[in-house]
């Protein structure tokens, strides 16, 4: 997906507009400058065409004074993006700040679209003409809050997307590390592509610096894995900010077919393995979990093992389906076994079953388990298919979805996973009236 980045002085309301472009209003906006936003990187689209949004003001810069910060989201953007859209206000006019960010983002290649926001009365269109003066071409007149003008500012924005490059022909899979900062995501990245050959290539049709990897396993099957920067190249301060972390995981996790979501056995579990974590299962991504460092832990015996995983279970409940391994990028333990494991879990994800062998499995979950009543009304359950893949996605016909308690739903879901090997993926039931 293209990437577009929003960039702007505080309070210019940029993540008002970043909103109303993702099209929920979900994130609630503070009035504050530098209050931590919630969101800062959405699914949008407009005329057909899927795009990423990021908030590049939700990244936060520690106490950098004002025009460091504004710099450094330029830079990030630069660095992201396909497209940025400069965002200032008709309140303030331009600032000082304003034409230091147009100008670091002028000396980019990058498109740069230039909006010009809080124009909620007509009267005061003309002084956007003012806005000419920061040398970014035309400015866009938009009320992020009404929505105006919106439409014309997404126009000049997806006229600069990069023709994309049509490879849906390589069948290789593509997945990641990812994490916080420190949990060793590059020096498994070494020690894995140590063991193989390795293609280093750009990927077609993007404007951006992201370098696949690609590299062919023993049995033949290929795989590309898709860079989580931060593990290339370290070293601008944003990289090692969580906010920043949590963005290029959340689109490492768009382009991959496996997420390898690694925590460090030496720190325990974080907040923000959460919050990543939970990213990759609803993103419906093939999950498995890697514990690294493991080589740190003193003392191990038999229970070790046992004990962490079951922490994990415990805060990561949604992830049951995802394989654990305990693995050191140091001493190289168990390695040789990653991609095997990311092949298995990539196979389950694009695994179809047969209608008619779902369907027995189906009756003889109902039989063993009457479905529920609710107000006298029993849930009837008439047959299921599965409709896609990646993951795996199943309609079920019923005579009401309602009747369909959530631990019933569950109860099918296990009913299907121990019929077929879908470890390592979500499965998605998606209940239908008949
Ligand atoms: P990233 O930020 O997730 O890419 O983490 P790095 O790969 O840069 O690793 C962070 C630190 O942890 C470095 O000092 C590594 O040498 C160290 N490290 C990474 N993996 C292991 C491991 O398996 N065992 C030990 N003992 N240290 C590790």
């Amino acid at each position: 997906n293209p990437i577009v980045a929003v960039v702007g002085r505080p309070n210019v309301g940029k993540s008002t507009l970043f909103n109303r472009i993702a099209g929920e209003r979900i994130s609630i906006v503070e009035d504050t400058p530098g209050v931590t936003r919630d969101r800062i990187y959405a699914h949008a689209e407009w005329l057909g065409k899927n795009f990423s949004l990021i908030d590049t003001g939700g990244i936060e810069m520690s106490d950098q004074p004002l025009l460091t910060q504004i710099r450094q989201q330029a830079e990030v953007a630069i660095d992201e993006a396909d497209v940025i859209i400069l965002v200032t206000d008709i309140e303030n006019g331009v600032t000082d700040a304003d034409e230091q960010v147009a100008r670091i983002l002028y000396r980019s290649d990058k498109p740069v679209i230039l909006a010009v926001n809080k124009v909620d009365n007509p009267e005061r269109r003309s002084d956007v003409y003012d806005f000419y003066s920061l040398g970014l071409g035309e400015p866009y007149p938009v009320s992020g809050v009404h929505g105006v003008g919106v439409g014309d500012l997404l126009d000049a924005v997806i006229n600069h997307f990069p023709e994309t490059a049509d490879n849906d022909d390589d069948k290789t899979i593509h997945f990641s590390f990812i994490g916080r900062p420190n949990v060793g995501k590059s020096s498994l990245v070494n020690a894995l592509l140590g063991e193989h050959r390795v293609i280093v290539s750009d990927v077609a049709g993007t404007t951006r610096d992201a370098i696949n990897t690609s590299f062919t396993a023993d049995d033949g099957r290929q795989f590309t894995m898709v860079d989580t920067a931060g593990i290339r190249k370290k070293g601008k301060i944003y990289e090692n900010t969580e906010r920043y972390s949590l963005m290029r995981s959340m689109r490492a996790i768009d382009d991959s077919d496996v997420v390898l979501v690694v925590l460090n056995a030496e720190e325990g579990l974080r907040e923000l393995d959460k919050h990543i974590a939970g990213y990759a299962h609803e993103a419906g991504k093939a999950v498995i979990i890697v514990v690294n460092k493991w080589d740190t832990i003193p003392n191990k015996d038999h229970r070790t093992m046992t004990d962490f995983t079951n922490l994990i279970r415990h805060e990561f409940q949604y992830l049951s389906y995802a394989p654990i391994i305990f693995v050191s990028a140091k001493t190289k333990q168990r390695l040789n076994q990653l991609p095997k494991m990311v092949e298995e879990a990539y196979d389950h994800a694009r695994f179809r079953v047969q209608s008619s062998v779902l369907n027995d499995v189906l009756m003889d979950a109902l039989a063993a388990n009457p479905t529920p009543t609710q107000n006298g009304r029993r849930l009837r359950v008439y047959y299921a298919t599965q409709v896609a893949v990646q993951p795996p996605t199943f309609v079920i016909f019923v005579n009401d979805p309602d009747l369909m308690h959530f631990s019933y739903e569950r109860y099918l879901e296990n009913q299907i996973r121990q019929s077929f090997d879908f470890s390592g993926t979500p499965i998605h039931l998606i209940k239908r009236k008949r």
